[in-house]
């Protein structure tokens, strides 16, 4: 644990985005608060946990339960009227294998924070696949519907650049990964790295900007705190990638609509001249 790391293993954060400590408050909840950077707009959680407490205390399979509790006793007509809209919407997964394939349809995948591992047994028809994940429930669970060895257990950031070689991968997905990243841009930094020139790398999060987080505030389905600790802007997501080395390419039309809680962003490795720091 690092030293700045209180008894409980929490400490101030700086700004994931440009590392400055000027802050203002959006949002409390309990012993936390949603701040935003006075330097660079970037909305994240104000401290943060070293990841053995989140492994241990915050594993994101039962926190994901308990908000979905925490909302039925809160909003019980919005849980009720989304479940009955959830035949309507496609399935999650296809979407990420459909968001995936646009931008390419074969080689290495490695999925950061592969969860249950669900997304990956579908890529695997496609793909070579890899999956990193911080909880070991989602790590059991993947290698049920996985060979063993293709899931990698812990944080992205200290296990790729140990066992991933660099430019080994075509693509690196990121679906519902970077929102609970406490180092984002040293994620990034991982997968430019382990990408080849020209791989993509496919990113999927809250979408900070989108007009249901203006509406609903506080009550945005969005925000898990603490297993969400960066909330991103279309902007502040592409600042990132850039200052990772990456070049984000332009939206579909229909991903950039402000309807939508997720933000989908891909973006690119160059194939000379991208620097990976900044
Ligand atoms: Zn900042």
């Amino acid at each position: 644990m690092c030293a700045d790391f209180n008894s409980t293993g929490v400490k101030i954060r700086p700004c994931p985005l440009c590392g400055a400590m000027d802050r203002k408050i959006v949002l409390r909840r309990g012993e936390w608060e949603i701040v935003e950077c006075l330097r660079c707009a970037m909305v994240f959680l104000g401290s943060e946990l070293d990841y053995s407490a989140q492994a241990e205390n915050y594993d994101w399979l039962e926190e994901y339960a308990k908000e979905v509790t925490r909302r039925k006793q809160t909003q019980p007509v919005m849980l009720f009227l989304s479940r009955l809209l959830r035949p309507l919407r496609p399935n999650t997964n296809r979407h990420m294998l459909a968001q995936t394939l646009r931008w390419k349809r074969s080689g290495n995948l490695v999925d950061f924070g592969s969860g249950d591992g669900g997304f990956l047994a579908l890529a695997a028809r496609h793909f070579e696949v890899t999956g990193i994940e911080l909880s070991p429930r989602g790590v059991q669970l993947s290698r049920q519907k996985l060979p063993p060895d293709a899931i990698l257990e812990g944080p992205v950031t200290q296990i790729i650049d140990r066992v991933c070689s660099e430019n080994s991968f075509d693509v690196v997905t990121q679906f519902g990964y970077i929102e609970h990243e406490w180092n984002p841009l040293a994620g990034l930094r991982s997968a430019f790295r382990v990408l080849k020139p020209g791989g993509l790398t496919v990113l999927k999060t809250p979408n900070y900007s989108s007009w249901n987080r203006h509406i609903r505030g506080p009550k945005w389905c969005g925000y898990h705190i603490p297993a969400h600790c960066n909330y991103f802007t279309p902007r502040t997501l592409a600042q990132m990638l850039r200052r990772a080395g990456f070049e984000p390419l332009p939206r579909p039309l229909g991903d950039r609509l402000p309807t939508s809680d997720s933000l989908w962003l891909a973006a690119r490795k160059p194939f000379s001249g991208g620097s990976g720091g900044g």
